[in-house]
């Protein structure tokens, strides 16, 4: 098929090259990178991510075998979301491409084109509006950073779209008062899309190990969509999403007949599309199973609080007790710490609404990182007269 006479330039040395743009780069294995959602990916990632290189889950009767594995992983996805029998998945890049599939969706279904969504929602939500003729209606949160409910219900309109939940938000990991989203939206026959991309891969299994948090998923009747993302505290490779839906006859509304390929119609937003990330996420999820996503999500919450008790010490407060594994540290001058933490070789995220750094304490994150990283935190924020 290939042969060597095709050849420009020698093997290892592209390899070499490789490499050292790689050396460029930060790794989550060195526990510096403090402001991603995303985490080293669990061992088996790796191994089965590379047996599907050459998959293509666009053209799946050439990969029957990868489309099963496909089929399994949505199993586990709908089991963990306590979704219906009549429910079924699309799997796709991430939370961005979820989130528009949601909004495409409810726009057919409704034939309608406002979307309320909360002040935090991701951004994806503004290239929604952008892409697809929607006019989003912006709800302010309460002192709690979520959702305003009084403040929701009363822009419900006859125009409304689709209501936009989040468990657990980018800024602060916050949840929103979904049951009682769900009530309104279930009475009012209103599409709810819920953006769990985060909070989907922690919610579950902190409930199962007594964390006391809001119900989100498909166990609230107004529930219509979930995302859910692998390649976040799934710790599976990038880019893996899922967009779960509470009837599967909803994927007419999103179809295609999909000429030249073998899957007849084809739902969503990607044509070709990796078995890769599917792969991985199954093996991933297959691995770890249940018992080792609670523990991961333990863990993850030991260290937040950890975080939280020095942060306290060193004189400098949260923005709000957290949820999940996400940290607000409310700071005057955010673009001037995060600067100089860059200099000590730390990565994370400032937020200029809040004025805040944010710190996801992903499972790269440990105690001995946050030993590490307070030090240097406490003498910018000495240094710049925040303390
Ligand atoms: N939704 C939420 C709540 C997120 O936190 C993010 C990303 O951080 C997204 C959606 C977008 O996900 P992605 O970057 O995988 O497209």
């Amino acid at each position: 098929m290939y042969d060597t006479e095709m050849i420009t330039k020698n093997r290892n040395t592209i390899l070499k090259e490789i490499e050292e743009y790689r050396k460029k780069d930060f790794t989550y294995k060195s526990g510096h990178i403090l402001g991603s959602m995303c985490t080293q990916p669990y061992p088996i990632a790796k191994q089965a991510y590379m047996k599907f290189l050459e998959t293509n889950l666009g053209d799946p009767e050439l990969f029957p075998g990868t489309k099963e594995i496909e089929k399994k992983y949505i199993k586990f996805v709908l089991k963990l979301l306590n979704a219906p029998k009549t429910s079924d998945a699309i799997i796709g890049s991430g939370g961005t491409e979820s989130n528009i599939t949601a909004i495409w969706l409810a726009k057919k279904i409704t034939g309608k084109k406002e979307i309320i969504i909360p002040e935090n929602s991701h951004f994806s939500f503004e290239k929604i509006a952008s892409l697809m003729d929607t006019k989003t209606v912006s709800i302010p949160l309460n002192k709690n950073y979520y959702v305003d409910i009084k403040k929701l219900e009363k822009k419900i309109t006859n125009k409304t779209a689709a209501v936009v939940g989040i468990a657990g938000s980018t800024e602060l990991g916050t949840i929103d008062p979904l049951p009682k989203i769900s009530e309104i939206c279930f009475d009012e026959n209103i599409f709810l899309h819920v953006d769990a991309a985060f909070g989907g891969y922690v919610i579950p299994f902190l409930k199962q190990v007594g964390y006391n948090l809001p119900d989100f998923d498909f166990k609230l009747k107004g529930v219509s969509s979930i995302s859910i993302d692998a390649h976040k505290m799934g710790c599976s490779a990038i880019p893996i999403g899922s967009l779960a839906i509470r009837d599967k006859k909803w994927l007419d509304e999103i179809s295609v007949e999909a000429h030249c390929v073998s899957s007849g119609n084809q739902s969503g937003i990607l044509g070709t599309r990796s078995g890769g990330p599917v792969a991985a996420a199954w093996a991933v999820s297959e691995n770890l199973g249940i018992k080792g996503y609670k523990k991961i999500a333990q863990e993850c919450m030991n260290t937040t609080n950890y975080l939280v008790k020095l942060i306290d010490e060193i004189g400098l407060q949260i923005i709000v007790k957290p949820t999940m594994n996400v940290v607000g540290i409310r700071v005057k001058r955010p673009s001037e710490i995060i600067k100089k933490l860059t200099k000590h070789g730390w990565k994370l995220n400032k937020m200029d609404r809040i004025s805040c750094l944010r710190i996801v304490v992903m499972p790269h994150v440990t105690k001995r990182i946050i030993d590490e990283f307070i030090p240097d935190l406490e003498k910018i924020c000495k240094d710049v007269g925040e303390i």
